[in-house]
């Protein structure tokens, strides 16, 4: 008679790779099926036979995907969006007229534009606060009227750090829950759930998904209950639910996210080394490196590597930096980050002119390519656009 079977305590990464081991029982197959169905027949009790009912609230596909990113953050329950922002809107519908939020000053361009809409149609109060400055965020908080506090970390496209133990501690201090953009910083690398965030989100499109075809987002939380139902109740009814093959594509995705996360970090890391002090190049941001102000932070926050987004400053001004990002043969111009292509961008020149960020500013995120071929593609640039 062979022995029970021993239990065995799986890493994250396994778990990922694995997606959760979810064999087809029907068929055996390895890779997960597709459910692109947007009804489900009852059975002759008239029940449902399995929780899923109508395509909007979600079907098996996405709830596969929700499983296995709830569990890689170490939550409750997670849901799927169809995009970083539906996310977003759906987590700041819950916000009532007089209610104030806090975020910070630089944060994903989008997410402060709606921010603003809901201060101006709604009546909501918000603070922005100043992420280099490490008090201010306890002076941003109000007791008892505060009921979301909003950080990122690292924030793009400055990368400063964000303490988010600490940001826990304040915005539980004054009776708010801290929502935490991961976006730059996944599970495989920041676990915000067990430093004290009470939402994690993340615009699935970039590093979750990572080869640049869907959009996605996602909510996970620490605990469910009331405030998730009505979370989870308002994507319903706006409709809002990733699609099933996209959730299909998303676990595709999340299969190689520790490779992927773990190689643009070793790449951007080197890169961020060789650029620094070039004599074409201002400053180097890039949360890895020693001189970074975030750099001690960070390297207790972000576990599994620094990530693959930097940004540098050019030499000249905004025409030289405009050129840079027209020069380049390997990184792709473009928008979005956390895909296994390197992209280069202007971020003045995508932001429009009420944009804060400096005019010389490059953006980049760092694919998985040969790091060699990386750096002789930005070194000729810069050699052209001198
Ligand atoms: C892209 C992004 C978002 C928004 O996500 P979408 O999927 O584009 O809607 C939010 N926060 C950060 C940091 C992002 O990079």
């Amino acid at each position: 008679m062979s022995k029970p079977p021993k239990q065995l305590n799986l890493s994250p990464a396994t778990r990922a790779v694995q997606a959760l081991h979810m064999i087809d029982e029907r068929t055996g197959a390895v890779s997960p099926m597709i459910d692109l169905s947007s009804t489900y027949a009852r059975d002759e009790n008239y029940d449902p036979r399995q929780p899923y009912i109508y395509g909007r609230s979600g079907g098996q596909t996405v709830k596969h995907a929700e499983a296995v990113l709830a569990d890689l953050e170490g939550g409750k329950a997670s849901l799927l969006f169809a995009s970083g922002m539906a996310a977003m809107v759906t987590l700041l519908e819950t916000l009532e007229t007089g209610d104030h939020i806090v975020a910070p000053q630089i944060m994903y361009h989008a997410g402060m534009t709606w921010i603003h809409r809901l201060c101006e149609k709604r009546g909501i109060e918000a603070t922005f606060f100043d992420q280099t400055d490490p008090t201010a965020l306890s002076n941003a908080v109000r007791d008892g009227q505060t009921k979301i506090v909003w950080i990122e970390s690292p924030t793009n496209p400055n990368w400063d750090i964000i303490d988010i133990a600490e940001a826990a501690n304040i915005a539980h201090g004054a009776g708010a829950i801290l929502a935490v953009d991961c976006t730059t910083s996944p599970p495989s690398t920041t676990q915000a759930l067990a430093l004290g965030a009470d939402i994690v989100f993340h615009s699935a499109t970039k590093y979750l998904n990572g080869h640049s075809d869907i959009t996605g987002g996602v909510l996970t939380c620490a605990n469910d209950g009331a405030f998730w139902d009505e979370l989870e109740e308002i994507r319903t009814l706006q409709g809002s639910v990733m699609a099933g093959f996209e959730a299909w594509l998303l676990i595709r995705g999340l299969r190689t996210l520790y490779l992927r996360y773990e190689r643009a970090s070793a790449s951007a890391l080197t890169l961020a080394t060789h650029f620094q002090g070039h004599k074409a190049i201002d400053a180097v941001l890039y949360p890895g490196l020693p001189t970074h102000p975030g750099h001690e932070i960070a390297k207790r926050q972000m576990t599994g590597g620094f990530g693959g987004m930097m940004s540098i400053l050019i030499k000249g001004g905004e025409a030289q930096a405009r050129d840079v990002s027209r020069f380049t043969q390997v990184f792709v111009p473009a928008t979005s980050l956390g895909g296994v292509e390197s992209l280069i961008e202007h971020r003045k020149a995508v932001e429009g002119p009420h944009s804060i960020v400096a005019a010389n500013l490059i953006r980049l995120s760092i694919g998985i390519e040969d790091v060699n071929d990386l750096i002789a593609d930005l070194e000729q640039a810069l050699e052209r656009a001198e």
